[in-house]
């Protein structure tokens, strides 16, 4: 009558839970455990939009728990000291916990693993997260990959051949004496700022409405329709990734079932390859780990940074730059902590670029705000913007706001959402309302931070100075 211990992290599921089936099979009880120990994540603690998903997450795994008689069970402290509380009090014999891929993590993993079966605990780990763990895929000479492309042909190759489990059934849950109260885990606001997050919904059950929501429509439209930051042409499942309320393999499979149910005919393909990036993140930051704080391209740790400007990233970070586009992006990320893909780029252009403010500003500012905030996509994400990641947009290939906004946002719909100083512009002022002096001075939206023509043009010197050298 063995019991072990589940340890809950960043897979706040039951479905496709590989550690839970495994734990499941071969031991009579199981005490589902989650750890809270933010200081082990060092300066990449979850940020304060990231714990308010934590929150409802683990609230909503705790409730699918007790629809197996159990529940959540949560303690403080370090890892090791909990698992060792935990084990003693219910004389677990086992851990099973699937594996992250953060540097730090890792390192306190192989730490806690290594403690534990000086105990005599025995300790299993498992891939949930992804299609393809970073050190299983590399490219012909045995190296990590650096490119998209190469690394995607590969792991698409692969990825028809993995398929989720099932949730199992029955579960033989077990309880500590003693279990913190998620309240007690301090992870919600204490100010409401948080108010227009109402609109998602954490959790596994979020995450398949959310997957069954883009199956409906927009995945049949993805290619033309992801670029659109007024419409819902993306599947929105980044936080619900991130917390592995859902995997990359039910993701898959899950669509292209409620494709087949409702004939739609629609081609998964380019989705699928949109997936493969979240991929490359995790293998850049497994086989790269200092990019979240350092340039991948060494030729950039030349480059001429402007120094810190307080006054531009306070009007970035609110929404005031007076670029509608970008207003637009940050304002949505403020109110629900997530932003388009699409803006995502044209806002980190202008901080990296026009404005020449370091990469680590705006990757900072994303990580607090973000409730998919990401170690491995958002330092991807940034260094690619920034054009000194792997595989990154060339740096001189710089964005220009008001041809996109006019390109991706034709009527402004996006714009005047989020920034209703200019719900009643006409035409072309949508997107550069500074073109009518009366009328900006009107709506109360402020003059652009940055003149885009001649900091466009400033960011090309200082970049011809790292282009000549080594
Ligand atoms: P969809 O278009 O529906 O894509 C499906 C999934 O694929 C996403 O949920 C995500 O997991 C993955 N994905 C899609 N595009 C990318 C990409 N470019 N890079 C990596 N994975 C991708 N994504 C995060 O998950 N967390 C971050 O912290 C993050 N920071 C970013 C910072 C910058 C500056 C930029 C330019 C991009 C960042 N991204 C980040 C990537 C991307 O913007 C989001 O993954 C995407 O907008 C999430 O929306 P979605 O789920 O609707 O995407």
């Amino acid at each position: 009558m063995s019991t072990a211990i589940l340890w809950f992290r960043r897979d706040l599921r039951l479905a496709d839970n590989p550690a839970l089936n495994a734990a499941m099979a071969a031991h009579a009880k199981v005490v589902p455990l989650y750890v809270h120990a933010p200081d082990e994540d060092g300066e990449w603690a979850p940020g304060a939009a990231s714990r308010w998903w934590l929150h409802h997450s683990l609230d909503a795994l705790d409730a699918s728990l007790r629809r197996h008689k159990g529940g959540l069970q949560i303690l403080q402290g370090s890892s090791l000291d909990a698992l060792r509380t935990a084990i003693e009090a219910t004389g677990a014999t086992a851990v099973y916990f699937n594996r992250l891929y953060e540097p730090k993590a890792i390192a306190r993993d192989k730490w806690v693993r290594g403690e534990l079966e000086k105990d005599g605990v025995a300790v299993a780990s498992f891939n949930a997260a992804l299609w393809c763990e970073p050190w299983d895929i590399a490219t012909q000479q045995n190296e990590p990959y650096r490119v998209f492309t190469p690394f995607w042909r590969n792991l698409r190759t692969r990825i028809d051949a993995v398929a989720p489990v099932a949730e199992p059934s029955p579960m033989h849950l077990a309880t500590l004496p003693t279990s913190s109260s998620l309240d007690a885990l301090g992870l919600l606001p204490t100010l409401d700022w948080a108010s227009g997050f109402a609109e998602w919904t954490p959790g596994e059950q979020g995450a398949q409405e959310m997957l069954d929501l883009f199956a409906d429509d927009a995945v049949g439209h993805y290619v033309e329709g992801r670029d659109i930051p007024a419409r819902h042409g993306t599947s929105r499942l980044s936080p619900h990734l991130h917390f592995g309320e859902i995997s990359p393999l039910q993701v898959a499979e899950g669509l292209r079932d409620r494709v087949k149910k409702r004939k739609s005919g629609a081609d998964v393909e380019p989705y699928l390859r949109q997936l493969g990036w979240r991929e490359f993140g995790h293998h850049l930051l497994f086989h790269f780990p200092h990019t979240p704080k350092k340039n991948f391209n060494p030729k950039f740790n030349a480059f001429r940074w402007e120094k810190r400007d307080a006054h531009a990233l306070r009007r970035w970070k609110a929404g005031k730059t007076g670029i509608p586009i970008v207003d637009a992006g940050m304002r949505e990320l403020w109110a629900t902590g997530w932003m388009h893909n699409r803006v995502r780029m044209l806002v980190a252009s202008l901080l990296t670029k026009n404005l020449r403010q370091h990469w680590l500003l705006g990757e900072k500012w994303f990580w607090d705000t973000l409730v998919d905030a990401d170690l491995a996509n958002n330092a991807m994400g940034w260094q690619w913007v920034a054009g000194s990641g792997a595989d990154a947009a060339p740096y001189f290939r710089i964005f220009n706001p008001v041809t996109q906004s006019e390109k991706f946002d034709p009527d402004g719909a996006y714009i005047r959402r989020w920034v209703p100083e200019l719900a009643s512009a006409r035409g072309r002022l949508v997107h550069a309302p500074w073109e009518d002096a009366a009328f900006l001075k009107q709506s109360g939206y402020p003059q652009p931070l940055v003149d885009l023509k001649s900091s466009r043009e400033d960011a090309l010197t200082a970049y011809q100075s790292i282009r000549s050298g080594p």
